[in-house]
């Protein structure tokens, strides 16, 4: 069984333990299934705690905004309850 070093947790491992990669040169990722995963989950977390902090700068406008639209959708109920 053929081993290939991942470049991220440079350990020695199995090819099995690689996800397949066609574009690379010998077909297999440069970094093992555990790393991948594990960059998944944290870019997973960074994206949610942007969100979260970009939710928080940014709240007031959100939810000016939000209201506007609220009130547009209200306004336009009364005009077809009018009609
Ligand atoms: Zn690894």
């Amino acid at each position: 069984m053929k081993t290939k070093i991942c470049s991220e947790c440079h350990k020695r491992k199995k090819v099995i333990e690689f996800h397949k990669d066609k574009r690379s040169k010998n077909n297999y990722k440069n970094n093992c299934k555990i790393c991948t995963k594990n960059r998944y989950n944290k870019n997973k977390k960074n994206i949610r705690k942007k969100q979260k902090e970009y939710y928080e700068r940014n709240k007031l406008k959100i939810l000016k905004k939000q209201k506007r639209n609220l009130i547009i959708i209200i306004e336009i109920q009364q005009l077809w309850k009018e009609l």
